[in-house]
């Protein structure tokens, strides 16, 4: 007799001695109802009240799968589920803890296969029916979820701060310079619009598939370079921009609360304790999943987690410090044929990865074009989009044009605009290269505001 039939016999005996004056008040409740009650509760709670005895088991367990599904659908929703699935797909996988458990070359297979499955015909929305989760299924995906949430929240809210223009707070009412007087910050400047928090939390999730997928130095080597290109290629290029801004504000913000850890060491004992240096936190986002890192982050745990990685020496070396695709744009871009030179031409990738509104598109095709074009059109948004670190901290590629607008006193150019300039031009690969490095490592005073200096460079100082 297999052990199935024994636990069916074992339950079904189980409720036959169950003595209906000794049930609870829930038991003795029709299934209906208990059914509604579950319908409140999270997966993790109704897998619980099965196990409270036979005859909530005998109830919940045969609707297991309907149970979770729906509270899943309910509070993810349906255009996030397919980056929810292929994030909790990619973590299975478990080679972001243990490794990769075969060579570079099956393991570009596995990851292909992955790619096909997840992320290629994953992306279009699914019909809501073909979906199932099991209780364990569903409580990964939305303890994921649940932080994803809470960071980009947090993230975007931190970011919207620290535009070129500089805000200023006042008895509750903020304002900016306009030429030399003060002027009232529209909401769309400081609030983060649907669409904009839509973009931090898909990023959320493709940074962390990211993670699982290719968490190795041996991910960005050679043999594996292709698939990792093909992954990100499944998005657009902004999106890989977008991806490399989490995972610096990821960064920044544990470096911030790990900070804020110390300051009260100080207070208390009259010296800090430990900090973690910029490359362990690197490699320790890439390591660590989200939902953990919300845990230790919202517990107050962090540093002390911190110390205990630290601790095990070794443990984070073999781990990448990038998250995203580290060639950057030449994966999107075309070559000239006759040339074999990189086309700035993108309307190819226009048209593939729609966007509802043009900004994230607008905001990395000047980054593109920076330097490798050079025209008074562009000349007006040079101070912006000099230098990556203040990009990053700003999360340029998240916003919507209205927000970018107002931040570069309209003097970033429109798709469009850009567009004709791009006619017909191409660039070598080392002018590509030399063109992106300058602006990785561009001379900016990064310390200094970025507002004080683009405000000084754009005349709102008078
Ligand atoms: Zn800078």
């Amino acid at each position: 007799m297999s052990s199935r039939s024994v636990a069916v016999q074992a339950i079904e005996a189980a409720i036959g001695r169950v003595r209906e004056d000794k049930m609870s008040r829930l038991e003795k409740l029709a299934n209906e109802i208990k059914y509604v009650i579950a319908d409140f509760c999270g997966p993790n709670d109704v897998k619980n009240l099965s196990l409270t005895g036979p005859v909530m088991y005998t109830v919940i367990k045969p609707r297991e799968t309907e149970m979770s599904t729906k509270h899943v659908i309910n509070t993810i929703g349906i255009d996030l589920l397919p980056l929810a699935v292929a994030r909790h797909r990619a973590q299975r996988t478990g080679w972001r803890i243990s490794g990769y458990n075969q060579g570079p070359d099956k393991m570009d297979r596995d990851i292909n296969r992955f790619i096909d499955e997840y992320l290629r015909p994953g992306l279009v929305p699914r019909s809501a029916i073909t979906y199932n989760f099991n209780f364990t299924a569903a409580q990964d995906i939305l303890e994921f979820h649940n932080a994803a949430v809470y960071y980009a929240r947090t993230l975007a809210e931190k970011a919207v701060k620290c535009g070129p223009r500089a805000i200023r707070k006042d008895s509750g009412r903020y304002s900016a310079l306009q030429g030399s007087r003060r002027m009232e910050v529209p909401d769309y400047v400081l609030n983060i619009s649907p669409t904009e928090d839509k973009r931090f939390k898909e990023a959320m999730y493709i940074f962390e598939t990211a993670c699982a997928l290719f968490p190795d130095e041996l991910s960005a080597s050679l043999p594996m370079r292709s698939v990792m290109v093909r992954f990100f290629r499944s998005f657009a290029p902004w999106v890989n921009q977008q991806v490399r801004c989490i995972q610096s504000m990821l960064e920044n913000h544990l470096y911030f609360m790990v900070s804020v850890d110390n300051s009260m060491a100080v207070k208390l004992r009259g010296q800090p304790t430990w900090g973690p240096g910029r490359s362990m936190l690197s490699r320790f986002v890439i390591r660590q999943d989200l939902a953990t890192i919300y845990r230790l982050d919202v517990g107050a745990n962090l540093l002390e987690h911190l110390q205990v990685v630290e601790a095990q020496r070794g443990i984070l070396q073999r781990y990448r410090e990038e998250s995203w695709l580290p060639i950057q744009d030449e994966a999107w871009l075309l070559r000239n044929p006759h040339t074999n030179n990189w086309s700035l031409e993108v309307d190819h990738i226009a048209n593939k990865y729609r966007e509802s509104d043009e900004g994230p598109m607008a905001a990395w095709y000047r980054t593109l074009l920076d330097r490798n074009i050079d025209d008074v059109v562009l000349n007006g948004s040079e101070s912006i989009v000099a230098c990556e670190t203040c990009l990053t901290k700003w999360g340029f590629v998240f916003w919507d044009c209205q927000k970018l607008d107002w931040h570069s006193d309209n003097r970033l150019v429109s798709y469009e605009q850009m567009a004709i300039l791009a006619t017909g031009v191409s660039v070598d690969n080392i002018d590509l290269r030399r063109n992106t490095w300058g602006r990785g490592r561009g001379l900016c005073d990064c310390e200094r505001p970025w507002s004080e200096r683009f405000e000084r460079s754009s005349g709102y100082y008078c």
